[in-house]
């Protein structure tokens, strides 16, 4: 089939490469990528030689469009991101849902993923699990952001950047409480790590300098949501009350 083919590349480890990932990208017209110098060095390794333009986060209109007509000219392209998974807090959602609205085939190849390896490692809950990504940076987003998941019962995974990680656990333990977690860094990497304990015992780690790439997986809920609070999250209750209050 030609169409748009997704392929995930390595978190850090390139022999994570897929066959068919390798394979789909030589043989694909066009590639895609967050970032050109980036994948290069991916290409380099394994001898592939297909153009390469950039479709990221600033010029996703623009590229996106292009790619489009590309792909209604009946192109094959593959869509990769700096690692991991496209679509998964890396660009790549909006050309999905751009393709499959104009009835163009995508394949996705499944691959290496920070989140799901992490999950698995952590020793937590994987029967049910919420996949957050990056909270917003702000202290009173971030704090918003995790009371809309204080009583999910599913683990939780979170991306977060290293120089964040220290006030990311602090707003964890103040909104969620001091739950059971798992810090993994550096996955497939020379130095990969899994920290696990209290989100207490997280912040004490935390004290000296923190290095690398991090997914920090926590305990669900294991408190029910208080019956008010269930009230306010209704939609039926909503609409009452907005009927009410006449607004
Ligand atoms: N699309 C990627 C995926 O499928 O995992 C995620 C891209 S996101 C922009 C980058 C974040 O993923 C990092 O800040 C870190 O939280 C996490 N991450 C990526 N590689 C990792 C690794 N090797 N070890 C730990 N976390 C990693």
């Amino acid at each position: 089939t030609t169409g748009l083919y997704i392929v995930p590349t390595p978190i850090g480890n390139l022999e994570d490469m897929t066959y068919r990932a390798v394979r789909i990208l030589q043989e694909s017209d066009l590639v895609a990528a967050e970032d050109t110098r980036q994948t290069m060095k991916l290409f380099n390794h394994f001898k592939i030689e297909t153009k390469l333009v950039s479709y990221h986060e600033h010029n996703k209109q623009v590229s996106g469009a292009r790619l489009l007509a590309d792909l209604h000219a009946g192109k094959q392209i593959a869509l990769v991101s700096d690692a991991g998974m496209p679509g998964i807090s890396d660009p790549g959602s909006d050309l999905i849902r751009e393709a499959i609205a104009e009835d163009i085939p995508v394949i996705v190849l499944p691959g290496a993923n920070a989140a799901l390896t992490a999950l698995v490692a952590s020793g937590l809950a994987t029967e049910r699990f919420l996949y957050y990504g990056f909270l917003p940076r702000k202290k009173k987003e971030r704090r918003e952001a995790l009371e809309t998941v204080r009583y999910e019962k599913g683990s939780l995974i979170f991306y977060e950047a290293p120089h964040r990680l220290k006030e990311m656990l602090g707003a964890l333990r103040d909104v969620l409480g001091d739950r059971q977690l798992t810090l993994a860094r550096e996955l497939t990497k020379r130095y990969e790590e899994y920290i696990r304990g209290s989100v207490t015992e997280a912040l004490e780690w935390a004290e000296e300098e923190v290095r690398g790439e991090f997914v920090v997986i926590v305990e669900g809920s294991t408190e029910e949501r208080p019956a008010e609070e269930e009230q306010k999250a209704d939609p039926l209750q909503q609409i009452e009350r907005y009927i009410e209050q006449g607004e």
